[in-house]
Formats: C-alpha cells, structure tokens, sequence
C-alpha cells in the first residue's frame, strides 16, 4: 500500500490469537497465508476476472496488535480497518483467531451500517462469556450483535458441528436471530440448496467471514479447535463463487483461524490462501459494477 498510495481493495493482516481458547498459534496466519499466496495466479477461471488488473488491490500489511491486551489489540486492528474504509478501500482481513473479526465488523458497519454476515465456520461463536470473559474467539458475533454491527436476521452461519458444553448450546445462534446450516445438512442440500438458503437469509451490505475450521481437517488441520465432518476445500470454494449468481458480493470479510504450526504441509495455509483470492475476486466483481 506505501508504493501506491491507495487501493480498492487492501489485504490487511490482524496476527493476534490472545483470545483463542485452545491451540494457539493464528497470529502466524497472515504470515502464512500470504506465503501460500505465491503460487497463485493472477486469473480467476472460475469467476472469469482478473481482479490485480480491473482494480487496484494492495497489501496493507500487518496491524500492530499488542499480543497481551485484546481490547488494544481490536483497537488497532479497527483504526486501521477504520481508515482503508473511510477511503473507500474494501478490506479483506488475514487473521489471526476469529475474535479479530470483531474490530473489522466495526471499521465496516461504521462505512455500510448494519452488515448481513456470512459466517463459515464449525462454530456458532455466539457464546456470551468463555472461561469468563466476553472478548474471545468463541464471542465475537454475540457481541457484533449487542453492539448493533450486525443484523442477525439476515444473517447465517454454514457447517456447524462439533460436540457441545450442553444443549442449550445447539440454539445459542438461531435463539439470536441467526439462520444457520449445520455441516450434517449439507450432503442433502447440495452446494445449489446451500446458496438457495443464502439467497434467502443474507442482503446486502454482505460481510463475508471464513473461519478455516469449517473445512474438514483433512483439508485443513492448521488451525486452533479442529472439528471432524467439515466441508472440503472444493465446497467451500463452490460456495463462494455461487455468491455472484446470487449478485451477493461482500462489502468486506476476512479469513482467520490459520495456524501454521500445526500445518506440517501447509495445506491449509493453501486453502486459506486460495479462499482470499477468490474473496479479492468477488470484491473485484462489485467495484467493477459499482463503477460501470
Ligand atoms: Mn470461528
Ligand atoms: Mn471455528
């Protein structure tokens, strides 16, 4: 970004995983991430965009987050979210565990207003307080609701699953408002059925947000709270290019919960990788329109 001076789109990374609550390790995602980038290419087949060449997309580097201080760690992530959006930057956030979503959710509800969330995830992340505070990664989209950053009636939650505390825990989401699929459901909803209850349950203005672990950890064991019976990496990436079919395209998003240290192959760190660029196209896909 310091070489040209302002961007459409700006790849920032959030390298904070201080609210995770299992395996650490996430604040080495966007450094991960962006290594798995090298091998990508510069056309999306899929999307039929070049997004580098139809819009100015930029590297905005890391946030400077304190490792022992979530609030200042979220405070300096939303300052420089705040001021790529007041410019008029879409941002694609790198993180970090998922609680970075929350200081992103902020920097764009405050440019769009209340934001339509796509959450992929194995995790509601609805829970009110864990181990006793209420600024964790298991937190963040209670706490974007209280806050008024998210309307959880147009929002949904896809590939939930994974052993809970307790039942009351099954309905912690949709007793909010959120529509949600569970990762059980998908092999009868199929990738159409899926985008159908997208098309239904989200609007604009769209905030993607990809939590790795909604993949299998067969395509994706790099990451903190690993659940059996996710998604591969050929159904989520289906998924998010079926969005432009839907003319959904998000206003911003991010990708967190990549932790290199357990990903040996790095192939999750590929996927993560892959998964942003498609996020950069389908932001490309709405500047373009926007400007036409
Ligand atoms: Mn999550
Ligand atoms: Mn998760």
């Amino acid at each position: 970004l310091d070489d040209v001076a302002r961007a459409d789109i700006a790849i920032l990374g959030a390298p904070f995983d201080s609210a995770t609550t299992f395996r650490p390790g996430a604040r080495f995602g966007p450094a991960g991430i962006r290594e798995a980038s090298l091998l990508i290419r510069s056309f999306n087949e899929a999307l039929a965009i070049a997004p580098f060449q139809v819009v100015q997309v930029a590297d905005a580097g890391d946030c400077a987050c304190s490792p022992v201080d979530v609030k200042a760690a979220h405070d300096a992530i939303q300052q420089a979210a705040a001021k790529l959006t007041q410019g008029g930057t879409r941002v694609l956030g790198l993180g970090g565990d998922h609680s970075v979503t929350l200081p992103l959710l902020r920097a764009a509800a405050a440019a769009h207003g209340p934001l339509s969330v796509l959450q992929f995830d194995s995790h509601m992340d609805t829970s009110d307080l864990n181990f006793g505070s209420p600024l964790t990664h298991g937190t963040v989209f209670r706490r974007a609701v209280e806050d008024g950053l998210i309307d959880p009636s147009s929002s949904l939650q896809v590939g939930l699953r994974g052993s809970l505390y307790s039942d009351a825990d099954a309905t912690s989401s949709a007793d909010l408002g959120f529509a949600t699929i569970f990762a059980r459901e998908l092999d009868q909803l199929g990738i159409d059925g899926i985008l159908a209850r997208i098309g239904r349950h989200t609007r604009a203005p769209l905030y993607v947000t990809v939590d790795i672990d909604v993949l299998d950890p067969a395509f994706a064991p790099g990451t903190g709270t690993p659940e059996s019976g996710g998604l591969s990496s050929r159904e989520l990436l289906a998924i998010l290019r079926g969005l432009r079919t839907l003319d959904l395209l998000p206003v911003a998003g991010d990708v967190v919960e990549v932790a290199p240290a357990y990903d040996p192959a790095g192939i999750t760190q590929i996927a993560a990788a892959n998964v942003a660029f498609e996020l950069v196209s389908l932001m490309a896909l709405a500047h373009r329109a926007e400007r036409s």
